[in-house]
């Protein structure tokens, strides 16, 4: 408590300080390796040492899912804090808090454009935000989504990375698991593909409602997907879980999911996927009537069964 340290000290440093941005290199936390920050942002988050997938923003998301030129909606307001709930801080201080650093409303983006060409809507959940918890801001993100899949005659694309339900909305959040069930059944009902891609981690109430519900389930490599915990399984069912469990690998040897897509794949395959899923653009011109189409795709009767 002296000029030279609060004075003089501060001063002499702040001459010598060089203007060095703090996070330059990023170290990964699977394999320990020093990475240079734009290396890593050009390999979107994988490390180029190990393949460990890191965390990745939803506006990066969907920047390198979309083609370029794609339009972000704007989404309805959801009603801010229903239950006035406080836990060691205020649950509005929390949003705020949250809205600033994000820079989003609430912790899923919506934007619509084409992927290698074919139309889409792409909703990218923020983990950043709140955990990527599910809201009423939430589920009003993904039924405004599915409406506007349904309007663009588009499919519905969800990136899902998320804690659960947001627990300071209670009973609102839950409700909010039926409403974008609906919501997604929409998108079935207008014939359109829902895919969804299921990022670390993808748990409890998303995993309990929509994001199980896709015509195709594709993971990222090693994504945590789940509904409770594994030490809360593992106390419940008193027994040791196997290795890799709730992992995108072990969940497509057991059949819950159709493919694991590294990021840097992500976009061609979403677009193959696509493609194959929907009926050839030459085929909807209006001189071909859908009748005709429907004619030529339909499968073949089911012979009946033989009898034994
Ligand atoms: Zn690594």
């Amino acid at each position: 408590m002296n000029w030279i340290s609060d004075w003089a000290l501060p001063k002499i440093s702040g001459l010598f300080k060089r203007d060095v941005p703090e996070n330059l290199w990023h170290k990964c936390p699977a394999c320990e390796q020093m990475i240079f920050r734009r290396d890593l942002d050009a390999a979107l988050n994988v490390c180029p040492h190990c393949g460990h997938h890191m965390r990745i923003s939803a506006t990066r998301r969907l920047e390198c899912t979309l083609d370029e030129g794609f339009s972000r909606i704007e989404l309805p307001k959801a009603p801010a804090d229903p239950l006035r709930f406080r836990d060691q801080r205020r649950y509005t201080d929390r949003l705020k808090e949250a809205q600033a650093k994000s820079a989003m409303d609430d912790a899923v983006a919506v934007a619509h454009g084409t992927i290698e060409g074919q139309r889409a809507v792409v909703a990218a959940f923020e983990f950043a935000f709140m955990g990527g918890s599910m809201g009423a801001g939430v589920g009003e993100a993904i039924v405004t989504a599915a409406k506007l899949a349904v309007l663009q005659d588009a499919p519905l694309i969800v990136f899902t990375a998320s804690g659960g339900a947001r627990m300071q909305e209670g009973a609102v959040s839950l409700m909010q698991m039926p409403r974008t069930v609906i919501a997604t059944r929409l998108v079935k009902e207008a014939g359109l593909p829902f895919i969804v891609v299921m990022c670390d981690p993808t748990t409890g109430g998303v995993t309990a409602s929509f994001a199980m519900l896709g015509d195709i389930h594709i993971a990222e490599p090693n994504a945590l997907i789940g509904f409770a915990g594994a030490r809360v399984i593992e106390q419940t069912v008193r027994e040791k879980l196997p290795e890799g469990f709730q992992r995108a690998e072990y969940l497509l040897e057991h059949g819950i999911l159709d493919m694991v897509v590294k990021r840097g794949e992500m976009r061609a395959t979403l677009a193959r996927v696509i493609g194959l899923l929907r009926v050839p653009l030459v085929l909807r011109q209006p001189e071909v009537s859908v009748e005709e189409v429907t004619v030529l795709s339909a499968p073949e009767e089911p012979s009946p069964p033989a009898q034994a």
